[in-house]
């Protein structure tokens, strides 16, 4: 079995939002797309010996992930208390080696100043639905202050918007990649048993 595919499996066990609140587009991020972006970023370099950050981290999915690829050390933020706690109990579920730091916090505002190379992971709301559109520029900005390199999770049809907003604060897109998200029917508007939804992964580079 390959890497990624374990790593999948061992984040299989990450339970999801127990209420799910549409305002703030919490939706668990699938394990095989999860699973995809940390191996692609290990293999890169960017996880082990370093800070890991997921933005908007919900049920903790992402920094799981992270935490169990030999990280340095894994912050998970989000502005909701209610997934943190599902985070917790999910990170004594995929029994990790070490301890994630779950922060309750605004990812467009963090309180965070990380000392030392750090990577950000972020499957941000995207505002498609809400009309509030690029909901995902305060989360790129945060990446942009506090990483050397972040992965994020955009709808489809976001390179243009991210590499331009690359661009424009001292990033550059280094890596692109589709996958799709299998939503369950969790958010009333979706009038399907579940919806897949196309969206794009980005490896952006920050200046220092
Ligand atoms: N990777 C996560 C995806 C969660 S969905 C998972 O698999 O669970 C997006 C998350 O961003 C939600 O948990 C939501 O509460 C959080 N969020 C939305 N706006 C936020 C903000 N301004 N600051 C921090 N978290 C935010």
């Amino acid at each position: 079995m390959s890497t990624k595919t374990r790593l999948a499996q061992q984040l299989a066990v990450v339970a999801g939002f127990e209420d799910p609140r549409v305002d703030l587009e919490q939706y668990r991020t699938p394990p095989d797309v999860a699973a995809h972006l940390i191996h692609t970023a290990d293999l890169q370099g960017d996880i082990e010996d370093r800070i890991v950050v997921d933005l908007g981290t919900g049920t903790g999915m992402l920094a799981l992930g992270a935490v169990l690829r030999g990280p340095e050390t894994v912050v998970g933020l989000d502005l909701d208390p209610d997934p943190l706690a599902t985070a917790r109990a999910n990170e004594r579920r995929v029994a990790a080696a070490a301890d994630v730091e779950w922060v309750r916090g605004d990812a467009t505002n963090v309180p965070l100043a990380p000392d030392g190379p750090t990577t950000v992971v972020m499957n941000p709301p995207f505002g498609a639905q809400s009309g509030n559109e690029h909901a995902d520029r305060g989360f790129l900005a945060t990446a942009a202050e506090i990483s050397d390199v972040s992965y994020s999770i955009h709808n489809a049809g976001s390179q243009d918007f991210v590499e331009s907003f690359a661009a424009d604060n001292g990033g550059t897109v280094t890596h692109a990649f589709a996958a799709e998200l299998d939503l369950p029917h969790q958010f009333e508007f979706h009038d399907s048993a579940s919806q897949t939804i196309d969206v794009e992964v980005f490896r952006v580079a920050w200046d220092d």
